[in-house]
């Protein structure tokens, strides 16, 4: 029962003090919610692509993060414990954490934009709080908990924050009855592809480099895979298309002349959405061409709409429309990081989940 959960004074977690690489996984207090806040146990959290940059304490990463702050955004939690004056969530709660730590204030957040609010604080990157998944507990101020209605289970509830970022795009993109072309068999590729083919895509076709990724992504929901070390995929889109180009493109590599090559793939009105992080900047051969006499439909993404994206996945999950844990390549303890960060970084992990009291 909820109400009998003792905690305790201290926890294991991983933390990163000073701006270098790696973490230290050590003993900490656990946390006392503050008002307004939730006191969560962590029941499971997931490295993120972006957790390379954190861990590795690049440039990218002075970016996005503000030392000191324990990692992990991806996170699943049970609500142990409320600070006062909390409203929307009760002690034995299951919550996924939406980590844009929107302000209310700015422009953004008053025209119900919260997701891209501009003074945004951000959960397992330093930014307006220190707390993190990456830890036994964690506390998160509850405006910014979801908690879940139905019966998933801690790892897909911590599935459903990347999840999300792939169902905003899908959804964004009007897929239904669409040729979808997802360009990228990470995580995030992969859900978009599955997410696509749950919201009535015609065919999904997925592209990588490596044959596993394909493997999996046929698994997911992809009709066609292209390995775009072997095959042109301009080429490829033009055949099956009979000249026309793609009805819709999901850009999920973040690869500069992939994301480039892309607008000559599509058709005339087509719609492009990019999700991938570009560390470059991007290029177009023939602009008129391949952009303006197209007159395409051109979007981005940033995170989930909060809560409405989390409403929809949820429904995809518990009705067995997107089978989320399949993206799932390793569980490793948290006592293991490193180990966890090597695979990471070898590139022959999917995702990779953490359990946070081993
Ligand atoms: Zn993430
Ligand atoms: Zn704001």
């Amino acid at each position: 029962m909820a109400a009998s959960v003792t905690i305790p004074k201290m926890m294991k977690a991983l933390v990163k003090k000073k701006e270098e690489a790696s973490y230290t996984h050590e003993e900490v207090p656990v946390p006392e919610p503050k008002a307004g806040e939730a006191l969560l146990r962590v029941d499971c959290v997931a490295i993120c692509g972006s957790d390379i940059a954190l861990y590795k304490w690049d440039d990218v990463a002075r970016v996005i993060a503000t030392v000191p702050f324990i990692p992990g955004h991806e996170c699943a939690g049970t609500v142990v414990k409320c600070g006062p004056g909390v409203k929307g969530v009760a002690v034995g709660d299951r919550v996924g954490v939406e980590n844009h730590f929107y302000c209310g204030n700015c422009y953004q957040c008053k025209h119900e934009n919260g997701a891209i609010c501009s003074n945004m604080g951000q959960f397992g990157h330093g930014r307006k709080t220190e707390s993190g998944g990456c830890s036994e507990y964690t506390t998160v101020p509850a405006q910014y908990l979801y908690v879940i209605k139905s019966g998933l289970d801690a790892e897909e509830i911590a599935l459903l924050e990347p999840l999300g970022v792939a169902h905003n795009a899908i959804e964004r993109l009007e897929v239904k009855g669409q040729d979808v072309l997802v360009t990228g068999c990470g995580p995030v590729g992969i859900l978009a592809q599955s997410v696509a083919k749950a919201l009535g895509a015609k065919r999904v076709i997925a592209t990588d480099i490596e044959d596993k990724k394909l493997e999996l992504a046929k698994t997911m929901g992809a009709d066609i895979t292209v390995n775009t070390k072997n095959q042109d995929l301009k080429e490829f889109v033009m055949k099956l298309t009979d000249g026309v180009g793609m009805d819709r493109i999901c850009e999920c590599t973040g690869v500069p002349p992939v994301v480039n090559s892309t607008f000559s793939m599509l058709r005339k009105g087509g719609h492009l959405c990019l999700v991938g992080l570009p560390k470059q900047p991007l290029h177009v051969e023939n602009v008129l061409q391949d952009v303006l006499f197209k007159a395409l439909t051109m979007r981005t993404v940033h995170g989930r709409l909060i809560f409405h994206t989390w409403e929809e996945i949820e429904k995809l999950v518990s009705q067995k429309k997107v089978d989320v844990k399949k993206v799932v390549s390793h569980r490793i303890p948290m006592s293991q990081f490193e180990e966890a960060f090597r695979v990471l970084f070898s590139g022959e992990a999917c995702k990779i989940l953490l359990d946070p009291t081993k």
